[in-house]
């Protein structure tokens, strides 16, 4: 298999195609045109409808365009010019978020609905869309020794409710353009992407960003206790950002994976208890756990089966969950310290 330093990428793209990232304020927009930028792509525009001071990260160079998608005339304006879009824009966060938001997470279909008619009418050569692993049929997560999900598990469907079928739904109409239209579409299924530069509180947090924070707020109170949502034993997978832009970017430029979803994801599958025992190892603390056993807590069990990506891309990801945690964990402390000294913090 290869080594991230292997892998040449042939993107029938020049230096200067624009390049369009919706959600570009968040966490994985905002690290995909960071991406780009690094590879020496010149024009890249990002879209969000967050106000600008809000955007977790800036990008030189980067146009920014403060815009809600769900109105199409915005979505229009874009994706104007655009050769290569990336649909990374949702109103989303952890279990929290889209166990109690669920019509806020299905309208995020107006969204996908827009920017891939906006992006057919542009002209673009390739659309990306960025789905869940929440699209898999939910009878198959019962299980904390869960089975590992394939592509092929979405169906019969019986997505997560709200957030899974928004995606489900809109990866429909990705295989439609494709076929109808001509559109070329690539379609990610993201498992439990983390890292540094994500939501890490305010609610929208998923779980690696909420144990670190958990854990540097009882370093600071002195009250050596975390609350754990559940008995801890639900297991999931991580995905470190690094690995998710550096799929993505293989996904989208891959002919195989034409109109094919495809699982963007970690394997290494880890509980929810293991997790907590990590991050507290690596702030080196010990702490009295509870636990919420009626809070939001997500199917059983959910662990991505790489044996589709090994083989179209001879490629998995692969940072080890525990070099991914001290990057995020170091990172949340630095953010915790600033916002402690009143400074301006990447927030919901
Ligand atoms: P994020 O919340 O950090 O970023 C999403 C961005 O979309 C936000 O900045 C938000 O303001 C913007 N947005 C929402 N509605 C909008 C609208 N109507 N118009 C314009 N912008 C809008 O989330 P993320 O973790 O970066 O996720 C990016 C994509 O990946 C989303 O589609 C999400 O569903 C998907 N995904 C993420 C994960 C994960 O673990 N982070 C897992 C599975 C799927």
């Amino acid at each position: 298999m290869k080594k991230n330093s292997e892998i040449i990428i042939d993107r029938k793209l020049n230096k200067d195609d624009l390049i369009v990232i919706t959600g570009a304020g968040g966490f994985i927009g905002g690290s995909l045109a960071r991406y780009f930028h690094d590879l020496g792509y010149t024009r890249i525009r990002g879209v969000d409808r967050k106000p600008l001071p809000d955007w977790y990260q800036r990008v030189p160079g980067v146009e920014c365009l403060c815009m809600d998608l769900s109105d199409n005339a915005n979505a229009i304006r874009a994706a104007e010019g655009a050769i290569e879009v990336y649909n990374l824009a949702a109103d989303m966060g952890g279990m929290g978020f889209i166990e109690h938001f669920r019509v806020e997470c299905l309208r995020s279909i107006l969204v996908n609905t827009n920017m891939i008619e906006a992006s057919y009418r542009a002209g673009a050569h390739r659309y990306f869309f960025s789905s869940s692993a929440c699209a898999y049929n939910t009878d198959l997560q019962k299980d904390a020794n869960v089975r590992a999900l394939k592509e092929t598990d979405a169906y019969p469907a019986m997505a997560e409710r709200g957030y899974g079928w928004e995606k489900l739904v809109s990866e429909m109409f990705c295989e439609e353009y494709w076929v109808e239209r001509g559109l070329e579409t690539h379609v990610a299924r993201f498992h439990n992407i983390f890292g540094p530069n994500g939501t890490w509180f305010g609610g929208r947090e998923k779980a690696p960003a909420a144990m670190c924070r958990k854990v540097l707020e009882a370093l600071d109170t002195g009250n050596l206790a975390i609350n754990i949502w559940g008995d801890g034993s639900q297991t999931r997978s991580f995905c470190f950002i690094e690995d998710c832009v550096l799929g993505i970017d293989q996904i989208m430029h891959c002919d195989q994976l034409i109109a094919t979803p495809i699982n963007l994801g970690s394997s290494e599958l880890i509980s929810v208890n293991a997790l907590v025992g990590m991050v507290e190892d690596i702030a080196g603390v010990k702490l009295q756990r509870s636990y919420d056993l009626g809070a939001p807590k997500g199917v059983a069990g959910r662990n991505s089966d790489n044996t589709f990506i090994e083989k179209v891309l001879d490629w998995e990801p692969k940072t080890p969950l525990r070099t991914g945690m001290e990057k995020t964990y170091a990172w949340i402390a630095e953010q915790f310290a600033d916002r402690k000294a009143g400074k301006r913090v990447v927030k919901d």
